[in-house]
């Protein structure tokens, strides 16, 4: 059984449809694909239908900005209740804050003489629910001012750089007890990736599996096999479900094939439990 358990559509900052997306993985021999888009669940009904025609499980889920000492940490869920109510104030927040960014990143853009507008970030951003910062990279590349994403990022769109404007992101002891009320299962995506970075040791890990957090993603693009030796060995000190995944973007982010990294079926099944959706339940 290949598992493959984060990955983007164009609901978020993929360029890939949900539908598109379930069939690649189809494609791909994948046997189970969760869609994780940012901040967003409105690919989900979508790729249910993919997954339904293709006969492979689809694992429902979302990819949360959150904050942790100071340093974005990326927060998977897993299987929540997407009508419980603070689970969707949470998102409708970090949304009105994601759309408020977009017009400040484009001022800060224009007062530095590129010639960008609203309208250049609307279009790359296409069936999208927010418009965000990969959007506006897209439009940077489209207009010639950078070669692709990674430049936009490196020399405009990172903190410190010129086109950088913060925005509101949920605390992260604060969404995990939310997401697991929510039904869902919390799992920290690339915990020693490039945001989080050395905030989350393992003692940090222990205070917030505490609070609920059920596992660490440690299979993923971001991680060197030295860190996941050593993410996998905190894992299982502290009894967390590791998890390993793509991070699928289709054509936005290079080297994240559909299961590049995978899931072990044993992990998988305790992730299920704890969402109380056991295997074929
Ligand atoms: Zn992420
Ligand atoms: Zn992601």
């Amino acid at each position: 059984m290949r598992i493959d358990l984060h990955t983007h559509s164009s609901a978020s900052d993929g360029t890939d449809t949900p539908g598109d997306l379930v069939r690649e993985a189809a494609a791909a021999g994948l046997d189970v694909v969760a869609l994780t888009d940012h901040d967003a669940m409105s690919g989900w009904a979508e790729a249910q239908r993919a997954a339904d025609e293709a006969g492979i499980t689809l694992v429902p889920g979302l990819e949360i900005s959150t904050t942790f000492r100071h340093r974005g940490v990326h927060l998977l869920g897993y299987l929540p209740d997407p009508a419980y109510p603070p689970l969707v104030a949470v998102l409708d927040r970090i949304l009105a804050g994601r759309t408020a960014r977009t017009p400040a990143m484009v001022a800060a853009l224009q007062a530095r003489g590129i010639a960008i507008t609203e309208d250049d970030v609307r279009r790359e951003a296409g069936g999208s629910v927010a418009a965000g910062r990969p959007h506006v990279a897209d439009a940077l590349v489209r207009m010639g001012i950078v070669a692709d994403r990674t430049e936009a990022f490196h020399v405009l769109l990172n903190p410190g750089r010129p086109g950088y404007v913060d925005r509101y992101a949920v605390p992260l002891e604060e969404m995990i007890p939310i997401l697991t009320a929510a039904g869902g299962v919390a799992v920290i995506a690339h915990p020693w990736g490039r945001s989080g970075g050395s905030v989350l040791d393992e003692p940090a890990l222990a205070s917030l599996k505490e609070l609920g957090l059920a596992g660490i993603e440690v299979d993923h693009q971001d991680h060197s096999p030295a860190f996941r030796a050593r993410l996998r060995s905190i894992a299982a000190d502290l009894d967390l479900v590791v998890t390993g995944s793509s991070d699928h973007h289709g054509l936005g982010k290079v080297d994240h094939d559909l299961g590049v990294n995978t899931t072990d079926p044993e992990q998988y099944e305790r992730l299920l439990s704890l969402a109380g959706r056991p295997l074929g339940g």
